[in-house]
């Protein structure tokens, strides 16, 4: 499956905010936002242009986008199945992009970014009821079992995560068992405690052109 691979921290000055692509970076004094705080490119520095209707639109769309981490094809058929879904809308595809698998490895803190879930589900590191899971859009739904594979636990990467996971508060919709390791989906996640960092109306806006 392609990926977006353009530079992270870009990626976030673009955005104008902290979208943490980089796991433990993000919170040091090395996070370009800190440093950078403007557009990136040759006029970047002259600052951020005033923005209204269709470019805020733009903006909240590409921000979700790239918090995400996905393509514009894989965000647009997401939320063109959330359009699809009986209810909100905006509700619907909130709840379909927390529900991706790469996401909720990252919710649990199993990896440090959304990047990094991305490639560990990748690299087949975890397995939902019992089954490797290489495909991060994969959904998860209410009573799945997530563990690091056993040949996988071993390695470098986990030692010591159970400790520093430990008291670790995970969404409402999750439960993390930080000794195991391992993770159970208690219900599908709850559009209305989520609090996205970006105006999904606007989002349903631009894509209703
Ligand atoms: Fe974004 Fe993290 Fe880079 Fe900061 S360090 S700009 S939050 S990816």
């Amino acid at each position: 499956m392609a990926r977006n691979i353009d530079p992270k921290c870009k990626q976030c000055r673009r955005a104008g905010e902290k979208l943490f692509l980089k796991g433990d970076r993000c919170m040091s004094a090395k996070c370009a936002i800190v440093k950078r705080n403007y557009p990136p490119g040759l006029h970047g520095a002259k600052g951020r242009r005033k923005t209204d209707g269709f470019a805020l639109q733009l903006n909240e769309k590409q921000k979700a986008k790239r918090q995400y981490q996905l393509l514009e094809k894989q965000f647009r058929l997401t939320f063109e199945k959330a359009r699809r879904k009986s209810g909100n809308t905006g509700d619907n595809f909130l709840k379909m992009l927390e529900g991706r698998f790469d996401n909720t490895v990252f919710r649990l803190g199993l990896a440090s970014s959304r990047p990094q879930a991305r490639q560990l589900i990748n690299h087949g590191h975890f397995s939902v009821n019992g089954r490797t899971v290489t495909i991060p859009s994969y959904q998860v739904k209410a009573g799945d079992l997530i563990k690091i594979k056993p040949t996988k636990a071993r390695g470098k990467f986990f030692q010591g995560l159970g400790e520093k996971l430990k008291g670790r508060e995970t969404p409402g919709w999750l439960h993390l068992d930080s000794a195991e390791l391992t993770a159970k989906i208690l219900t599908e996640p709850d559009a209305a405690a989520l609090s996205p960092n970006f105006d999904v109306q606007m989002i349903i806006e631009f894509y209703s052109k």
